[in-house]
């Protein structure tokens, strides 16, 4: 299958993207990671991203397009993808139509992950990642690791991204008001968006998402 999955900061995209993937055997494309591992790598393209990152601005979508359009020539893509945090903006989602401009490579759904903005500010001020891998998230409130400060899973130090705290989120919703939500009018125009609630367990939503695509 070929998914989008899109929804605001905070709506816990990352979290459903990872099950969503693993459940459907296909690779998990996360515009975010594939930056936040450039600009650890302290690659050209990291350092672009770096700023815009740090001010919940979005990269140029140049260095965008063009990173995602490398890795969805990659060999594990050709089956399938869940696109995690693209297209964001309208030039984006133009520019994934040409990447799948093939019939056979059209996207398959549009998943929508719907939340408050009130509730995306709580979410995300209290997010927790583990240094030694992303894949580990805690929460303050919502999902303390035993010890404060290190991960459950691997011992490894928690951190705060630095593009979720308050200032930050806020600006990061404006963001995906102004350039993201005419993404989801476009889909909706073309009948690809099927909408659910982000809120309940992390296994409620994943559960609710599969039904939405026929893959319960
Ligand atoms: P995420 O991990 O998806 O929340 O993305 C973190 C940050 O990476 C965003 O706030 C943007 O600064 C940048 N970013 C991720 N995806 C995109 C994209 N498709 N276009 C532009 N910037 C992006």
């Amino acid at each position: 299958m070929r998914i989008v999955l899109i929804g605001p900061p905070g709506a816990g995209k990352g979290t459903q993207a990872v099950r969503l993937a693993a459940h459907l055997s296909i690779p998990h494309i996360s515009t975010g990671d594939l930056f936040r591992e450039h600009i650890d790598q302290g690659t050209e393209l990291g350092q672009h991203a770096r700023t815009c990152i740090r001010d919940g601005l979005l990269v140029p979508d140049e260095v965008t397009i063009g990173m995602v359009k490398e890795r969805l020539a990659r060999p594990d893509a050709q089956g399938g993808f869940l696109l995690d945090g693209f297209p964001r903006n309208l030039a984006q989602a133009e520019a994934l139509d040409g990447i799948l401009v093939d019939p056979e490579s059209k996207l398959d759904a549009v998943l929508e992950l719907e939340i408050s903005e009130a509730e995306v500010v709580k979410r995300v001020t209290g997010r927790r990642l583990c240094r030694m891998d992303r894949g580990h998230i805690f929460h303050v409130y919502f999902n303390p690791p035993e010890v404060a400060g290190v991960c459950d899973a691997c011992g490894g130090e928690l951190y705060q991204r630095d593009d979720d705290r308050e200032a930050t989120i806020r600006q990061r919703l404006k963001v995906y008001r102004s350039e993201t939500a005419p993404v989801i009018d476009r889909y909706q125009a073309q009948g690809f968006v099927t909408t659910i609630s982000a809120l309940g367990s992390v296994k409620e939503v994943l559960n609710r998402a599969l039904r939405s695509i026929g893959k319960e």
